[in-house]
């Protein structure tokens, strides 16, 4: 299996600074300078954008994070696209809804197949378009992975017709279908392009809908990469269509159309979507923000708590929803935590994110990178002390961040109650374990939580407690993220609805009651008058009472 694009030839050195451009502006564009060249080798990027739904020829120059190497021009859509998108992908659907569930859960492993089969070839593209380091992106595809699998097995029993009581025993037979709401709208972000781009929208098709998608335009690639295998997978060619361009401009066209919304991303941007999609009356799920806490308690295993610190805060740059920004440790457990924490951090690889040893990449943007800068410095200027990091790397490339430790922020830093989305984690003393969970549900978060301590039962007490869509007990957020069977979502301005499990496909049902009626109907019988009737009725209740009938 070769590579279809040229990752190790152009990146395989760590880039020299002096030899890339200051910024974005500055990027060369191969269209118009014959002395500038792609880092992606350009056959497979142009069987890659071709999967966009585009009539205009407007396009936009991508480039790699890592040192602004030009990646690809990508095709732009407009509203007349986004309206062909929904054409084909409703007449697509028409047939989905009819291939029975038995026969997409065979395309779906295919599919898993295939990522499997690929891995190392998704995992580059994910590289060269993010900049993270291979290992989180390795993640994110097995992320794609266990889900395929996932539905691939379940979606025949969640999507099953059920049986339940109905109103007369033995004479009112009820049936409860799940049907699908028609054409979903994905919406999702640049921080983890393949998982984000694909894992929602696949329980949807399981569930006989079509797709129209809008991934990130930073990392459009990995998006039509997992696209593209899908069609090798055997499904129908229209049912997944990818548009791209704006979110304000062709998300709201999406949203205008659409049967149902997921959307990933920003706290702001998803209370407009629920606004837009409140006015239409069409469902979604939103997954969004978060300012997560982990709780260190007095009896955690204090090596064990400090390597899942390092992993809870650092993953993929910190640029990951349930990441951690907030660390809560009792007292008796404050200084070797943090001796051991610190010294963990500052032995981080930070660097070329092509390699397995690499501890993190780098961030995806000059805007995060000036998000990440600000909220250090606003820390720093107001009194807080750095444990560790704490400065941009530009030696490295042009949005690397060190690993950051800060002490003694308070509520009036930027940092304290909003989301950084980098490699920066809050450090904070508690007394009490009471006063600790308060502390973790201030704010208006509720996306995960992590809970450190040798005592599993008061762990998961601590857990309950926590206002939270997900908790996890000795890890930092991948026990609850990779088992699939389990719901994952955000509480309160962290979102609604739920990925994974049987919520994450039944999200994209319509619930559907079918009641038959034998016999007798739900009326007096011949020659009974209506307060004959009534009787029967109130005998039948107390019957039913006694019974212990629902
Ligand atoms: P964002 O809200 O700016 O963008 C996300 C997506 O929405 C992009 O595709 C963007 O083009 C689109 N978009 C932007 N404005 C839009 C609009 N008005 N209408 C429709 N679509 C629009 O978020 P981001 O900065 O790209 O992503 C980072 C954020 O996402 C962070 O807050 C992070 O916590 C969150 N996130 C949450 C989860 C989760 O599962 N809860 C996962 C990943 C990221």
């Amino acid at each position: 299996m070769g590579s279809d694009f040229t990752y190790h030839r152009y990146m395989s050195a760590t880039p020299d600074p002096a030899d890339r451009p200051a910024s974005t502006a500055e990027i060369r564009d191969p269209q118009h300078d014959p002395t500038a060249s792609y880092a992606m080798d350009q056959a497979f990027a142009r069987r890659l954008t071709a999967l966009v739904r585009t009539t205009g020829r407007d396009g936009k120059l991508t480039s790699s994070p890592i040192n602004l190497a030009p990646l690809a021009t990508i095709p732009q859509s407009n509203v007349e696209d986004v309206d062909a998108a929904f054409g084909r992908a409703r007449k697509a659907q028409a047939d989905w809804a009819r291939t029975p569930v038995a026969e997409r859960e065979r395309m779906l492993m295919r599919y898993h197949d295939l990522v499997m089969e690929r891995r190392d070839e998704i995992a580059d593209l994910i590289v060269l378009e993010s900049g993270k380091a291979r290992k989180d992106a390795f993640a994110e595809v097995m992320h794609v992975a266990f889900t395929s699998r996932y539905y691939a097995r379940k979606s025949s029993e969640f999507l099953g017709t059920e049986r339940r009581a109905g109103v007369l025993p033995l004479l009112t037979r009820v049936d409860v279908n799940h049907v699908p709401k028609g054409v979903v709208g994905i919406i999702s972000p640049w921080n983890y392009p393949f998982t984000m781009a694909m894992s929602d929208g696949l329980p949807a098709l399981m569930a006989g809908n079509a797709v129209v998608a809008k991934p990130d335009a930073q990392t459009m690639l990995t998006a039509l990469f997992g696209v593209l295998l899908l069609e090798e997978a055997g499904f129908p060619k229209d049912l997944w269509q990818v548009v791209a361009g704006p979110g304000s401009v062709i998300g709201t066209e999406i949203i205008q159309r659409a049967d149902y919304i997921c959307f990933t991303g920003s706290t702001a941007t998803g209370k407009r979507i629920a606004a837009q999609c409140a006015d239409r009356l069409i469902g979604c799920s939103l997954e969004l923000g978060g300012k997560n806490p982990m709780l260190i308690l007095r009896d955690a295993n204090v090596d064990r708590a400090a390597e899942g610190a390092v992993r809870a805060t650092y993953s993929n740059a910190g640029q990951l929803c349930v990441s951690m920004e907030r660390l809560f440790v009792a007292d008796q457990v404050y200084d070797k935590f943090v001796e051991r924490f610190v010294e963990r951090t500052k032995a981080m690889v930070v660097g070329d994110p092509a390699q397995w040893s690499t501890d993190m990449g780098c961030l995806i943007s000059q805007d995060q990178l000036d998000t990440v800068t600000a909220h250090v410095e606003d820390a720093v200027s107001k009194g807080a002390r750095v444990l560790a990091g704490g400065r941009a790397r530009p030696d490295l490339g042009p949005y690397f961040f060190e690993p950051t430790i800060l002490e003694g922020v308070t509520p009036e830093m930027t940092c304290f109650g909003n989301e950084t989305f980098g490699p920066v984690i809050s450090i904070y003393r508690f007394h009490d374990e009471n006063e600790a969970v308060d502390r973790a549900n201030d704010g208006p978060y509720g996306l995960n939580a992590s809970v450190f301590s040798q005592d599993g039962d008061r762990a998961r007490d601590v857990a309950r407690r926590i206002k939270c869509g997900t908790v996890n007990v000795n890890e930092a957020y991948a026990a609850s993220f990779a088992s699939i069977d389990s719901p994952m979502g955000g509480m309160r301005e962290s979102g609604t609805g739920r990925r994974q499990g049987h919520e994450g496909i039944l999200r994209y049902t319509e619930v559907q009651t079918v009641a038959t009626q034998r016999g007798m109907g739900l009326k007096p019988l011949p020659g009974m008058n209506e307060q004959q009737w009534a009787k029967v009725l109130v005998l039948n209740e107390k019957i039913m009472r006694k019974l212990g009938r629902a």
